[in-house]
């Protein structure tokens, strides 16, 4: 059989129908309330597209005939069941009734190899019923990912690939048929799968309920020739990802605490829930369709160690299983998303392993430091960054500092990406030299004078000459440089204290200059107090900062330490962040059980 031949036939066949059905939708849905049958042509497209492929072997083979005519009576049948209401088991019935034909057509499952032995187990009468079974799930997975259209057909273009590449590795096993199957199976879903992505078919199915019927049988034509494991364990683990994406909101409702759960709770499917939780249906299509072309990565690998014992193979399967999901998992948690972020507490503040942050913009949080400026009190601003997270575990004066501060922006790329893991609303960072440069605005716009205090001699006159350069009419209550000694202190705090400042700026490092503003916030009397670190540094122009487009990457860290590899071992913080943010998603919520969207659980 030529396989190429196929590929190319079925792709050139199902690409222009896609387009004229993507065009023709279009049309349709410019045009709401037309009288339009609910239809998903992808069904069709598929079945003409494998009728063109197949027609030169039609004759000499039945096999491919009758899963020709199965999959038309499934589209014909599903098409009727998409335009009423409660049509679902009407189509779970047409593919019930087309495996039992199929099966009595030779495609059924016969004999399975028992693990741990070289026997083979005749099913008799049995294997209909599995037949039948297999090819309902089938079916039904596939649907149920309906929702995104690209979904099922990218999932069925990457199983009948990776089926295709399995009967090269093993011709002996699955023979040509399965390979003639496989390959123009995936030609012809393939060039659908882009002009999918606009199509959204919330009720209409039938191409999905074809597509998956039409993988399932592939499956039995392929894998029923001897090997067991290929039947059993190949195409569950391809039809993993429909899988999990079926069981995996049941799974979660559960773990919620919803005990009287609606199995078929239609809107309950991982697409649904990832679209309603903000992720756009481009991150969605991404995320899974990159799933399943991890599943089929596994599936081939386990092709290849097919001499392996089958302990091992299981015990392969579990750990890529397993720490799949978990990196799809953490995945979801550091995409960002439109919507359904936990609110912000009402005195506006988030928590992030136990630390609060305010979750506010640059600009928001130079509005709330003039409200500040015109309050006659002291107020302290920290902007707590990945290390000062950490430390605050330990540190306990430091968390109480934190805790007591009149604002807390977050600062750092590791703090956000820690914020996104846990889904907390903290998505932009304000960066220590933009705030110190919009709060001398803020207090020149006010009238109200900047001291600065920390760096090496000299820095902070330099940093203060360079911001009245930039900003006109800043004025400069002083300046002190950081390496004081404790006697010298009180002088430092007097001297601040008769200037008046609007703001003074703290430049010692976390958490030392945090625990002098403590220290010393109500003597000094400054509306505004807020450690720096070494911003100083880069405003004086002694050291430069990051290019802009590292900064926008969020990789400032991976620049200060390229150029000061003093500083790799505080580089320990963001793996640990990010470790603690794991174990903290890992922990079973203790959020008391709320109540299920649309009430009648
Ligand atoms: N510094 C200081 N006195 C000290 C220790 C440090 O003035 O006793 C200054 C140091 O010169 C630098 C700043 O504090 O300007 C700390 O900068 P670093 O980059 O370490 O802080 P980060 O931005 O990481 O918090």
């Amino acid at each position: 059989m030529d396989y190429l031949g196929g590929f190319l036939t079925s792709a050139a066949v199902a690409l222009p129908a896609a387009v004229i059905v993507y065009l023709w939708e279009r049309w349709r849905l410019a045009r709401p309330g037309g009288p339009y049958a609910r239809a998903d042509f992808s069904g069709l497209i598929l079945l003409i597209a494998l009728a063109v492929a197949w027609w030169p072997y039609l004759p000499g083979n039945p096999q491919l005939t009758a899963i020709l005519f199965g999959g038309g009576l499934i589209f014909l049948i599903a098409a009727v069941a998409d335009n009423w209401s409660e049509g679902w088991w009407l189509a779970i019935l047409g593919v019930a009734v087309v495996a039992v034909l199929l099966s009595y057509q030779s495609i059924t499952v016969r004999v399975v190899n028992l693990p741990f032995s070289q026997n083979y187990v005749s099913l008799g009468w049995f294997g209909h019923v599995i037949t039948v079974l297999w090819l309902v799930v089938c079916a039904v997975l596939f649907a149920q990912a309906a929702s995104i259209l690209a979904v099922p057909l990218g999932v069925a273009a990457l199983a009948a690939g990776t089926l295709f590449l399995v009967c090269l590795l093993q011709p002996a096993i699955t023979g040509p048929v399965a390979a003639f199957m496989a390959v123009t199976i995936c030609g012809a879903c393939l060039p659908q799968v882009p002009f999918a992505r606009l199509l959204s078919y919330d009720e209409a199915r039938a191409g999905a309920y074809t597509a998956g019927c039409l993988v399932g049988v592939l499956s039995v034509v392929g894998a029923l020739k001897n090997t067991a494991f290929l039947v059993a364990l190949v195409p569950l683990i391809i039809i993993g990802v429909p899988l999990f994406a079926a069981t995996y909101p049941y799974a979660a409702e559960l773990r919620r605490g919803w005990r009287a759960v609606v199995f078929a709770e239609r809107r309950g499917h991982l697409h649904d829930l990832l679209l309603r939780q903000g992720y756009s249906r481009w991150q969605v299509t991404a995320l899974l369709l990159g799933g399943t072309v991890y599943v089929c990565l596994l599936v081939l690998l386990l092709v290849w160690m097919i001499e392996v014992t089958f302990v091992v193979k299981t015990v392969v399967v579990a750990v890529a299983l397993a720490s799949g999901l978990l990196f799809l998992y953490i995945l979801l948690r550091l995409l960002p998303r439109s919507a359904g972020k936990e609110p912000a507490s009402p005195a506006g503040k988030v928590r992030l392993l136990g630390v609060p942050l305010t979750p506010i913009t640059l600009s928001n949080a130079v509005e709330q430091a003039e409200r500040f400026l015109e309050e006659d009190r002291p107020h302290m601003i920290v902007t707590p960054d990945a290390s000062a997270v950490v430390r605050a575990q330990q540190d306990e004066e430091l968390r109480e500092i934190i805790e007591q501060a009149d604002l807390i922006p977050p600062d750092g790329a590791g703090v956000v990406l820690a914020a996104r893991m846990l889904n907390l609303p903290v998505d932009v960072r304000c960066a220590g030299c933009d705030m110190v440069e919009q709060l001398c605005r803020a207090a020149a716009n006010k009238g109200r004078s900047v001291y600065l205090l920390g760096g090496e001699p000299g820095v902070a006159e330099q940093a203060a000459a360079n911001l009245q350069r930039r900003i006109p009419g800043l004025q400069i209550a002083g300046c002190h440089h950081g390496y004081f000694s404790d006697d010298e202190e009180p002088q430092i705090v007097e001297d601040i204290r008769s200037k008046r400042p609007g703001v003074l700026l703290v430049a010692l490092g976390i958490p030392r200059q945090e625990k002098w503003i403590k220290k010393h916030l109500e003597k000094l009397g400054v509306p505004i107090c807020i450690g720096v670190g070494g911003s100083l540094d880069v405003i004086s122009g002694r050291k430069k900062r990051a290019p802009v487009w590292m900064q926008r990457a969020g990789l400032e860290w991976l620049y200060r330490t390229l150029k000061e590899p003093s500083r790799l071992p505080r580089l320990v913080a963001l793996p640990k962040i990010i470790w603690m943010s794991i174990r903290e998603l890992l922990q079973p919520s203790d959020v008391p059980p709320q109540s299920p969207p649309g009430g009648q659980r």
